[in-house]
């Protein structure tokens, strides 16, 4: 309705319905009329001002190309033509009962927890309705997407074990787990079942389905099992649906009670998952523990705002909380996410009577017996409860797979599963139990919830904000009603070194066990599980056609819009699925139900009137026209909505469909109006409450006008929740009354029981109809909890509506009735009012028909653009005002403008060492004398490779430098050092990292194989470095980043002092790199830029005939080069030819440096070296032995008058060598060497002495990995440290690179700084599988062929 068809002006009406009405019809015309414009123009005749005005509108239209637009519209119901509700498929197999725990008979993961499901659902008939699904094994490949190699290579070793101590003893290392001989097979059935299920359920073969499967998944990490899971059978089922089925948005929703924290891990930084879990938490006391499940943990890069955790905070939640979840959180976020899939963690330990089982608490008690499994223990949510929030979900989209996880209490799991299956094959929702408010706790938890997630989200933006600037006077100041926003954390989260694998379980008293199926029994045979005779009823007659406007033709309130609906109907092969009714005429006393004695008799005597009177009569009524047969038509309306009332609360039917004109919902007691005569859904409403005795319905009213006569007739009555959403345009719009403002609320004792929403702008749509359910229909219908709900279902919001100026999708009216559904066990009937083009409200109401006949909603439309904020006013307007009548809207409270919260604490989670693996990695460069020197004939450049993984799947890679021979010695002490580091956290170590790597080194019984020195501290760099490895990648930053971007109390948190405070103390350190603090950033930016200068060794290894070295040193200058070292010390003549040659091709402008790799006593080095000075070299290198402080010295002293410096240090054993070295002068250049000393961390000491003593680091890098990792070293000197690059150089020798992952980048002879998260120091896995000693390929091959010999065995 709208004022052109108001009764005055019916002259106006007529041009203005053509006119504007219309739009398929008009387009046309205006257009050929501005064509025609067009030719008069061309003969230059002056058009009209109306013809111009016309042809601008023509433009307009073919702008928005109207027509295209609607087909396009219209477009998703029509596809949704055929598609019906598919089959849902099941995964069950009874070999998953076989996994138990042999050493506790009591263990609450036991197989009667599948049994009693299987028996439920069978009791429920339930199963033969489903399709059983194949049942896959997943592979060891299968299940390496998601976790480690390590995982399956351990539980294979338990396969069909008989060693019961065997099996404890590996269950003892996890949190919460026990194995079974058969566990390896059935938790690999249960990954690769839910893998497949979810494949089919793609691929189309089933609509929807559920895994009933054991043992569970979602605590189970990618390198550790944990709480009872193995393989995470939804993640891995995401990640199969990601890669092989391509798709691009899946909404994971897990309400098992425990937060699935594996699942979380594996998607944190993933946008095409969504991670949303509900789990008691308890301010981070409940297990597992972590803060990682807080609220305020909503992913990270890409995948910022895609993990939302709920945590509650308190125990014995009820029904409306978990719903409330659903309304507030959930269901906007996944309306404006749009997923195309749908996987539920179903684990049913939030069911009222499940024990809660929370581990830890065991552990934390000494008496657990009498202290465990009171009554406190658990959330009170109820059966029919899952099947709601299953149902709610559905309306998102039909296709989800809903997947078993925990849920320890038999009965309530039982029923709990068996109604969610029941929803998911379309059974009626069974009613909840009486309401009780959403806790305050809840309410904190969403309210915090929606503050985080609101930067992230359009969805979220109907609470006010207020500012923490106390300057600033805030509204909500005043009211009080402000939300604080903050975490707290009561947790712990230490890891005991073995976990319990007995009785670590609450054990419930008989009391209250008693208690509890007591509850149960009585919820199962109160539960409403009526299934209906007919699932959808509809009635439909043709003496309805005959009420027409015989003076207004084209009047929109027309015969054809029932008939065009009916025949969609038939179109759709919708009539067929559902109960036809026979019409009836309502009786004068159902008529007199709703309306007056007198309003009938003169309705009556209108069949007998002339046209003439008629037309006179109806003058007199807003927006009315009278026909011989509309008392007729008018009272077949009413009796055969009532036909369908006695139907679908008979029994007969579950819910009907009234395809029925006159509509009803303007009409009040007395009085027609606005095309309708009897208002058809209030006599019913008044009848279902008169002879079928009911007490509370709900009248949804969606038609774009308000309802005006069906609000006046229910104004006062507490029975009849009436709520309206509709176009009020500040009360201009048709009917024109501030009665249908939300500030009518009802009167009297129906005070709170009329909740008008209008709309005051034109162009409403989906997402605001959508927001309106989700904000406040839901929520005050849920807490009303009617018997029945009648829906006044005009469609003039529809879409190409020529009245309503609304543009909401047939599609969208479906998923609405979708979502009504949930109320009153389904008992729904939509009734037709008012939708004036023919083609929008049929295909609406077939949208509406397939939703009550179960068939899935396909609706798609812009959602991630905000609601429009008119609307959003609107809606938060009727929650203002409603907000005291309804406990549901407690939502509305001011959030904080400002980001409140401090930087989430570095995550522990996933970074649990698990496991440290050693290889000996040899190459063959012997053939071919490279890297060979004076005493180093024929080096294999090797390493001791140490891989160390965590419980979340990240690792980090180390290395030590040998030189082939022994390595197998190095990677023996490198295993002695694993009991150091399995089961810690590596945030604890790197938060407290310089104690840590005392740990490592001075173990009272180890150190004296040390101590500090030889093969062990080789052995210690090696795992020291594979830690900072793991460091940068869990920072996500390259090791020297991760080292510049430290504080200075940081760094010097890292370093033992130990024996080297007499040259400098932890203060002056602290001191000298707070001095280098400034200017910081500007260094990083020229190390960016021009990266670090190096100098090579490539030209002279001794092995290298002249002529090779000729050519050579000519390559490396013209590579822009400009230092060089070349190898001496195996004879005086031999050394003096060799300098000669180089000298002679670099000129006098370039460096040469000479290394003599230990070759010489003292006296000969000074002698040697002294005839080589005319070649001018730098230094000498390595002149003597390592550990001569005192000839280095004698020689430093005889040679500094040359200019000869002495420079050594990569084969220095510790910090205490170094230190002498510098106190004594005896070096020039120190030579710091990254696989040797302790690793990282005293190498930072080494350095602080340095600069302290103004010696200059040049480090040493001829070796496997060297170069990779002492760049990001001398870089972090000169970012942090020295603040120069002066005279100083880094090696750069041009061998193995290719092995690495990410190789050193060496351009114009400069170092680029490393880019990529880590140390550098990951090898190729073809490289390792290459060349690991001897086993690996190359080797093998190398034997057979006699390039060396086999190794010799033990
Ligand atoms: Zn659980
Ligand atoms: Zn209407």
């Amino acid at each position: 309705m709208a004022s052109p068809l108001s009764k005055k002006g019916s002259n106006d009406k007529k041009k203005s319905s053509s006119n504007d009405l219309q739009p398929g019809v008009t387009t046309r015309n205006v257009a050929r009329k501005a064509k025609i414009q067009t030719r008069a123009m061309s003969t230059n005749l002056k058009p009209s001002s109306s013809l111009l005005a016309a042809k601008k509108k023509a433009l307009q239209k073919k702008r928005t190309n109207f027509e295209v637009e609607l087909r396009d519209h219209f477009q998703n119901a029509m596809d949704s033509k055929n598609v019906e509700k598919g089959q849902v498929e099941l995964v069950l197999e009874k070999r998953m009962l076989e996994h138990l725990c042999l050493w506790d008979p009591n263990y609450p993961e036991c197989p009667e927890r599948l049994s009693s499901i299987i028996d439920r659902c069978n009791e429920l008939d339930l199963i033969r309705r489903c399709v059983l699904s194949e049942i896959c094994m997943a592979t060891k490949e299968d299940v390496s997407k998601l976790h480690s190699p390590s995982v399956y290579d351990l539980l294979l070793t338990t396969h069909k074990s008989d060693n019961t101590d065997y099996l404890e003893s590996i269950s003892a290392k996890y949190d919460a787990v026990y194995i079974h001989p058969s566990s390896h097979e059935l938790s690999l059935m249960a990954a690769g079942s839910t893998v497949k299920i979810v494949e089919d359920v793609i691929r189309g073969k089933a609509g929807s389905g559920m895994a009933l499967v054991r043992p569970p998944g979602h605590h189970a990490m990618t390198a550790e099992p944990c709480g009872y899971c193995f393989y995470n059978n939804v993640g891995l089922a995401a990640q199969h649906a990601l890669t092989e089925l391509k798709l691009s948005r899946i909404l994971i929703v897990d309400w098992d009670v425990h937060h699935g924290q594996a699942t979380q891990q594996m998607f944190y930084d993933d946008p095409r998952v969504v991670y949303f879990s509900i789990h008691r938490y308890e301010h981070g006391s409940f297990w597992p523990n972590l803060r990682q499940s807080n609220f305020n943990y909503v992913g990270t890069g890409n995948g910022t705002g895609y993990n939302f955790n709920v945590p509650l905070n308190q125990i014995k939640m009820q029904d409306s909380d978990y719903i409330a979840i659903w309304h507030q959180l959930l269901l906007p976020m996944a309306l404006e996410f749009q997923p195309q899939l749908i996987l539920v963690s179903a684990g049913y330990d939030a069911a009222l009577g499940c024990p809660e089982f929370s581990p830890e608490l065991v552990l934390c008690s000494a008496g657990y017996d009498s202290a465990l499994g009171d009554e406190k223990g658990e959330m009170e949510i109820s059966p029919a409860c899952y099947a709601h929030l299953t149902h709610m979900l559905m309306g998102v989209t039909g296709t989800m797979v809903v997947v078993l996880e925990g849920g320890y209490c038999l009965a309530s799991l039982a029923e709990s599963a068996a109604l969610t299956l029941r929803t998911l094959l379309g059974d009626p929702v069974p009613p909840l139990r009486s309401f009780t408010p959403p806790s305050e706790s809840i309410q904190e938890t969403i309210l915090n919830c929606i503050y985080v997630h609101k930067p992230y989200w359009n969805c979220f933006n109907y609470q006010p904000t207020y500012s923490m600037d106390t300057t600033v006077l805030n509204v909500s100041d005043v009211t009080k009603e402000k939300h604080i926003v903050e975490v707290k954390w009561l947790g712990d989260e230490e890891r005991p070194e073995t976990f319990a694998t007995r009785n670590c379980y609450p054990i419930q008293p008989q009391k209250f066990l008693d208690d509890v199926n007591r509850k149960l029994s009585q919820l199962k045979i109160t539960t409403d599980l009526f299934v209906p005779q007919h699932r959808v009823c509809y009635v439909y007659d043709e003496a309805m056609l005959k009420h027409k406007n015989v003076h207004e033709s084209d009047h929109p309130e027309r015969p054809e819009r029932i008939s065009r609906i009916h025949t969609r109907l038939q179109e759709f092969k919708l009539l067929d699925r559902m109960r036809k009714l026979e019409s009836r005429i309502a009786t004068d006393e159902e008529l007199e139900l709703g309306h007056t004695s007198s309003l009938l008799s003169w309705l009556r005597s209108t069949a007998t009137c002339s046209n003439q009177s008629l037309a006179n009569q109806q003058e007199k009524y807003d927006s009315v026209y009278l026909h011989n047969d509309t008392f007729l038509s008018a009272s077949v309306a009413v009796g055969s909505v009532l036909q369908v009332v006695d139907a679908v609360l008979g029994g007969e039917a579950g819910s009907g469909v009234c395809i029925v004109r006159p509509p009803g919902h303007h009409a009040s007691e007395d009085l027609p109006c606005g095309f309708c005569l009897f208002n058809n859904v209030g006599v019913a409403a008044k009848y279902a409450m008169s002879l079928h005795s009911l007490k509370r319905i709900l009248i949804l009213d969606w038609d774009v006008h308000h309802g005006n006569g069906t609000q006046s007739m229910f104004i006062n009555d507490p029975r009849v929740l009436y709520i309206s959403l509709h176009r009020y345009d500040h009360g201009t719009f048709f009917p024109s009354s501030t009665e249908g403002n939300y500030t009518q609320v009802g009167e009297s004792s129906g005070r709170g029981f009329n909740v008008n929403i209008p709309w005051n702008k034109r162009g409403m749509g989906d997402k605001e109809y959508l927001a309106a359910f989700t904000q406040i229909v839901l929520p005050i219908a849920y807490e009303f909890n009617p018997e029945l709900v009648l829906v006044s279902a005009g469609f003039d919001a529809c879409i190409g509506d020529p009245l309503g100026g609304c543009k909401v999708s047939p599609e969208c009216y479906g998923r609405l009735t979708h979502w009504l559904m949930g109320l009153a066990r389904g008992k729904l009937l939509l009734c037709l009012e008012g939708g004036y083009n023919v083609r929008s409200i049929s295909y609406a109401m077939a949208m509406c028909t397939k939703a009550l006949l179960g068939d899935p909603v396909t609706h798609n439309y812009e959602s991630r653009s905000p609601p429009h904020s008119s609307a959003v006013e609107s809606i938060n307007d009727v929650i203002g005002v409603h907000k005291q009548y309804w406990k549901n809207l407690r939502f509305q409270k001011a959030l904080p403008k400002e980001n409140v919260l401090p930087a989430p604490a570095p995550s522990r989670e996933g970074l649990n060492i698990v496991s440290m693996k050693i290889e000996d990695v040899r190459f063959p460069t012997s053939i071919g004398g490279h890297g060979s020197d004076a005493l180093h004939t024929d080096p294999n450049y090797s390493c001791a490779y140490v891989t160390i993984e965590t419980d979340g799947g990240k690792v980090g890679y180390g290395l030590t430098f040998t030189l082939g021979r022994g390595t197998e010695i190095v990677v023996l002490a490198c295993k002695s050092l694993k009991q150091f580091i399995i089961g810690k956290n590596a945030v604890d170590i790197f938060k407290d990292f310089g104690s840590f790597w005392r740990v490592l080194t001075s173990d009272s019984q180890m150190r004296w194989v040390g101590p500090e020195k030889g093969v062990m501290h080789l052995a210690v760099a090696a795992v020291i470095n594979a830690l900072w490895d793991l460091w940068g990648r869990v920072e996500n930053k390259p090791v020297w980043r991760l080292l510049a971007d430290l504080t200075p109390e940081e760094v010097v948190s890292l370093i033992d002092f130990r024996y080297i405070t007499d040259v400098v103390t932890p203060e002056e350190a602290l001191k000298m790199l707070k001095e280098k603090e400034a200017g910081k950033q500007q260094r990083i930016k020229t190390l960016l830029d021009d990266g670090y200068p190096a100098y090579t060794t490539q030209v002279g290894w001794m092995g290298y005939p002249d002529n090779l070295v000729k050519a050579l040193t000519k390559k490396y200058i013209s590579m822009g080069f400009d230092s060089f070292k070349i190898k001496v010390g195996v004879n005086p003549e031999d050394d003096y030819r060799r300098c000669k040659v180089v000298r002679e091709a670099i000129g006098n402008n370039r460096n040469l440096m000479v290394d003599a790799n230990q070759a010489w006593d003292v006296d000969t080095a000074i002698s040697c070296m002294k005839k080589l000075a005319e070649f001018k070299p730098m230094w000498i290198e390595e002149p003597t032995s390592p550990d001569d402080v005192l000839g280095h010295a004698k020689i430093a002293k005889a040679l500094r008058p040359f200019g000869i410096g002495v420079a050594t240090g990569e084969m220095c054993c510790n910090r205490v060598m170094f230190k002498q070295f510098m106190q004594a002068d005896a070096l020039e250049f120190l030579q710091i060497d990254s696989a040797r000393i302790g690793g990282i961390n005293e190498i930072l000491s080494v350095y602080l002495m340095a600069h302290k003593l103004k010696v200059k680091v040049c480090p040493h890098a001829g070796g496997v990995g060297l170069c990779e990792m002492v760049q990001h070293l001398q870089m972090w000197d000169y970012v942090s440290l020295s603040g120069t690059m002066q005279d100083r150089l880094i090696e750069y020798v041009d061998q193995q690179h290719e092995h690495f992952v990410t190789p050193t980048v060496v351009e114009n002879a400069r170092y680029r700084a490393p880019k990529t998260p880590g140390y550098s120091t990951e090898f190729l896995a073809d490289s390792v599988q290459k060349f690991v000693y001897p086993h690996g390929t190359e080797w093998q091959r190398m034997f057979k062929e006699g390039v060396f010999p086999y190794p010799v065995e033990d």
